[in-house]
């Protein structure tokens, strides 16, 4: 074997072992207790993830993450029997989109019991997704779960992404758990296709002006940290600049296709998501101002 290829091979063998220049993979899940608190949990699988708090009279967990994915399911029941005995008493579903809530069957037959908002309740009726199961009771405008010493206060801000959002907040702990329509220092992407643009700036207002400090998304943020208030800021002023720079492209006439093209944010372009996901940002604005949908 010639030293030329003895090289080549040897370095070929490096990148399979080593995985070559990109960053390391991480874990296919992983379940983490949230700094500071004594009992809350983000249970992530692949690029889901999901809240759940243990009490001394149960465990309230929320989404099940499982779209496509059975084992997304059985391992969170695993990990959280790795830090509890506890049973689950309740499954709250975010909002009604599959890629959070399908799965859940495995903690129903468990005994939890499901919670959505109202609307998630009348979609999932409609829809009878063989893997999604159906709430068994409903919110409003707002529901007080207290579980233990636990307190967990369920709120609908009305609509922003889905009609049918819950924010999950932990006054004591000063968390909230929401998804989908705050990623955290990201893009919003396909999602905005389920999406209500005047709507949602009242929603970021309203959430800013609820008492949080730490925000715990349904996507991990860049370097898996939590949201802050800024956060919620800065996704406020990107619809904001988004909505604003479509507007115009749409009264020129430019709503669909070349507004797509044309309609740059570059004051964004360094948060992920903003190649692959602007169009659909653009595409959601030109149905409000192009179309008036
Ligand atoms: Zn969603």
């Amino acid at each position: 074997m010639s030293r030329i290829l003895r090289v080549i091979l040897w370095g070929a063998l490096a990148v399979m072992i080593l995985g070559g220049p990109a960053p390391a993979q991480q874990p296919p899940f992983a379940t983490t207790k949230v700094e500071g608190t004594d009992n809350v949990y983000i249970f992530r699988f692949g690029n889901a993830q999901a809240m759940f708090v243990v009490t001394s009279a149960g465990v309230i967990a929320t989404d099940p993450i499982g779209y496509g994915r059975p084992q997304a399911v059985t391992t969170y029941i695993d990990e959280i029997k790795k830090v509890t005995n506890q049973p689950v008493r309740y499954v709250i579903y975010s909002h009604h989109h599959y890629d959070h809530i399908a799965g859940g069957k495995p903690f129903k037959d468990a005994g939890a019991t499901f919670i959505a908002h109202k609307n998630a309740k009348q979609r999932l009726e409609r829809l009878k997704d063989p893997h999604t199961v159906i709430p068994d009771e409903t919110v409003d405008n707002n529901r007080t779960i207290r579980l233990g010493d636990t307190t967990l206060e369920l709120i609908y801000l009305g609509l922003n992404h889905s009609d049918s959002m819950l924010v999950m907040w932990l006054p004591k702990e000063k968390i909230i758990f929401t998804v989908d329509w705050l990623p955290v220092g990201s893009l919003p992407g396909r999602g905005m296709i389920d999406f209500y643009p005047l709507e949602a700036e009242q929603s970021i207002k309203r959430v800013l002006s609820m008492d949080w400090e730490r925000l715990i998304p349904g996507h991990p943020a860049p370097g898996d940290r939590l949201g802050t208030k800024q956060d919620a800021q800065d996704q406020l002023s990107f619809l904001q600049d988004a909505s604003a720079a479509v507007k115009v492209a749409a009264r020129e006439g430019k709503c669909w296709e070349p507004a797509e093209k044309e309609v740059k944010l570059p004051k964004y372009e360094k948060w992920p998501g903003y190649e692959n996901n602007l169009q659909f940002v653009t595409r959601r604005y030109c149905g409000l101002w192009g179309r008036g949908t």
